[in-house]
């Protein structure tokens, strides 16, 4: 097999050979097809995280080794699995869920893995989707896409089951009541698609790029507000008609935080799902006076991921635009994305 490995972090991918994996137990073995490219694999390859005031959480430690190939956006054919791997064929198609845990926690046999304290999640701790196979601990972890698109099918489980899990933290919200959605990138643009999959009609968006402004409006939303200007705060309470209840922030800097949090009138609740870093500091009275919710959402879980697959069989949920792009192809890809020039998701592809 081959893996479009991170060798040194901040260093072009190498592709490394490597021998076929055997699948033991419960394993099963899936030919990548497609893998989206995240904005964490970027962060991954840089290795470090901005946890504010001087801080830095680095991957390494967190038990993050490398060579490691990124990519947690996997969907592919089951070419092999173990003798305890059961309800599973080979030549399936499927999306694999990534976002695993230990296994054995109270956590993860809630099912909650993508919040287990040891994650093990696929194109982080386990090679990922940029390499030619991906090993799955379990069939359960395998989600049948039905007549998806797959290269959109790839991206629902992580830009999918990110925006469903942060929406469902500000329910129960009226679905007519404007919803501030800051940064619409890969996951900020699936939020967009998820918001509308769930009934939500008034979209008001926040970006710098002019670029990604127009895509949105041209996506349905009510609005799309320049984040460059001086009054970002009144033009967004201006498009609602007043302070609002609901916001989500996908870059997750101190600004756009900040901005975030001050679009909301009493009981408003902001959910951040970024990972852009810094810190945000907050005036305690004003909380009291004018209580607010902030609330972070990582990834979602296998159900979440169970759920937004068939919202997208059903039709309710609206593709994402995507490019896809030959795996070889994978490191132009990341730096596309770092560039900010994507709009959608790049997917690899073969
Ligand atoms: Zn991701
Ligand atoms: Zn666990």
């Amino acid at each position: 097999m081959k893996l479009w490995a991170i060798v040194e972090n901040g260093q072009p991918l190498q592709c490394l050979e490597r021998p076929d994996p055997q699948p033991k137990g419960s394993e099963v073995v899936v030919a990548v097809t497609h893998c989206g490219v995240c904005h964490s694999d970027l962060h991954f390859w840089k290795g470090e995280y901005d946890l504010g005031g001087g801080n830095i959480l680095r991957l390494a430690d967190r038990g993050v080794q490398l060579p490691r190939a990124p990519g947690h956006e996997v969907l592919g054919t089951v070419v092999a699995f173990g003798p305890e791997a059961e309800g599973v064929a080979v030549g399936d198609r499927r999306v694999v869920f990534p976002w695993l845990g230990c296994g054995t926690c109270e956590v993860c046999v809630s099912g909650n893995e993508n919040l287990c304290l040891k994650p093990c999640a696929v194109g982080v701790v386990r090679d990922g989707g940029f390499g030619s196979h991906v090993v799955v601990p379990h069939p359960k972890y395998l989600v049948d896409f039905g007549h998806v698109d797959p290269a959109v099918a790839a991206t629902l489980a992580c830009s999918g089951i990110t925006t469903y899990s942060a929406i469902k933290k500000l329910q129960p919200l009226d679905p007519k009541l404007p919803i501030l959605l800051v940064g619409a990138g890969g996951v900020g643009f699936a939020a967009i698609r998820m918001l509308q999959a769930m009934g939500h009609t008034n979209i008001i968006v926040v970006d710098l790029s002019l670029e990604k402004r127009a895509a949105a409006i041209a996506a349905g939303a009510s609005h799309a507000i320049d984040g460059n200007g001086d009054n970002v705060v009144q033009a967004v309470q201006a498009a609602a008609g007043g302070p609002l209840m609901a916001a989500m922030d996908f870059v997750n800097i101190p600004s756009t935080a900040k901005m975030a949090l001050e679009c909301l009138g009493k009981n408003g609740k902001l959910v951040l799902i970024g990972v852009g870093g810094g810190e945000l500091p907050l005036s305690l009275a004003g909380m009291i006076f004018r209580p607010r919710q902030i609330i972070g959402s990582a990834t979602g879980s296998l159900q979440d991921l169970i759920d937004v697959i068939a919202l997208a069989k059903s039709g309710k949920l609206q593709p994402v635009p995507v490019t896809c792009v030959p795996k070889d192809q994978a490191f132009d890809a990341m730096m596309r994305l770092k560039a900010g020039t994507v709009t959608g998701r790049i997917v690899l592809e073969g």
